[in-house]
């Protein structure tokens, strides 16, 4: 596959002081990956617990300022949602030219919300995964999917640091996937935005169909997912494939879903909407500046609980009371 990279020279980060910024999910698996690769990142993290489990796991645990001044290669590991002003008052002022910034995901550099000084580069090591599987995946050699990408390169150098910190952390043992920070940005929006919410729409449709048909609450919502059937067949479809997972199901089933399938194909509103979803909404940066408007977290607080009073989280809660977790 000429997209992916299983091995990469780890001499671009010679001599080099790795920066680790923020030891949560992300910042605490890379970090403990990159020392077992044979680098001494400095961890940067404002003072409490998880500055305090970095250093008691040996960490050389510094102030964001501080840690970023000591570093030439500085991982961005904090919460998208605080990297814009983070970056503005703690992290650019320690960044000189030849520095590398890299970052976890493309969303606030792609929609332009990182003020990175000139001679930076930028680089993207964004890995497919949860932290704790970062690290899990790393002493057990499985790896895991990671998308890489150069967005700026400054010093003529960035994509042989990208290659070398995604080998650090245990990024290509996978093989990393050459990718962007648009690219990146915008299929994680577009599962967000589109795929989840069809698939969240389709349960609570399905629902209040089979309610007003006269089954019971307990019935249709283990149906549904409170038995967590539908976890493991999505467990089956990355495994065995979209269709190879049908093999499990009966032949009944088979017939059912098939059948059902073929009917869909003919309807394409949801085809139209997800290119809406996708074009003006999320490539023309409409989505990212309706996000950083300041009342937009209380909209998404009043939309939390509108969902939260919803029937079916209602029936799922009286559900749940009477059934137990
Ligand atoms: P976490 O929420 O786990 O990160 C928390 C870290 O950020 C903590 O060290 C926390 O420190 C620090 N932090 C939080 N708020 C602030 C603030 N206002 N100022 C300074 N430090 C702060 O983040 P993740 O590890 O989940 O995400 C980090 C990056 O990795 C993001 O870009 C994310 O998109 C990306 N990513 C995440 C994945 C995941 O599965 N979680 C997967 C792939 C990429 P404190 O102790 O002070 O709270």
């Amino acid at each position: 596959r000429d997209r992916s990279i299983d091995a990469a020279d780890l001499t671009a980060l010679s001599g080099r002081t790795i920066g680790v910024i923020g030891f949560g999910n992300q910042g605490a698996a890379q970090a403990a990956n990159l020392r077992d690769s044979g680098h001494a990142p400095v961890v940067g993290n404002r003072d409490d617990a998880y500055a305090a489990s970095a250093a008691e796991e040996g960490f050389d645990l510094r102030s964001i300022a501080d840690a970023t001044d000591a570093a030439d290669v500085v991982l961005l590991l904090v919460p998208d949602e605080v990297q814009p002003e983070l970056v503005r008052s703690e992290i650019a002022p320690g960044l000189r030219a030849g520095d590398t910034l890299v970052v976890a995901s493309g969303y606030n550099f792609h929609f332009g919300l990182l003020e990175v000084p000139d001679g930076v580069d930028v680089v993207m090591v964004a890995p497919r995964m949860i932290g704790a599987a970062v690290r899990d995946r790393y002493v057990d050699r499985h790896g895991f999917p990671c998308f890489v990408s150069v967005e700026r390169d400054a010093t003529g150098r960035a994509w042989e640091t990208t290659l070398a910190v995604a080998r650090a952390i245990g990024g290509t043992l996978g093989g990393a996937i050459v990718s962007s920070a648009r690219e990146e940005a915008a299929l994680d929006l577009f599962s967000e935005q589109a795929v989840w919410p069809a698939i969240l729409d389709v349960v609570r449709t399905a629902h209040r169909v089979a309610i007003e048909a006269g089954f019971s609450e307990e019935a249709v919502l283990n149906e549904l997912y409170l038995s967590a059937e539908p976890a493991e067949v999505f467990a089956h479809v990355a495994r065995d494939g979209l269709f190879g997972q049908l093999g499990l199901h009966s032949r009944t089933s088979q017939y059912g879903q098939l059948r059902a399938l073929r009917a869909l194909e003919s309807h394409d509103e949801q085809a139209s909407r997800f290119a809406r979803v996708m074009h003006d909404d999320i490539l023309s940066g409409d989505f990212a500046r309706e996000w950083s408007r300041p009342e937009a977290g209380e909209r998404l607080d009043a939309l939390r609980r509108e969902a939260g009073e919803s029937p079916i989280a209602a029936a799922e809660a009286e559900v749940r009371a009477r059934l137990g977790p």
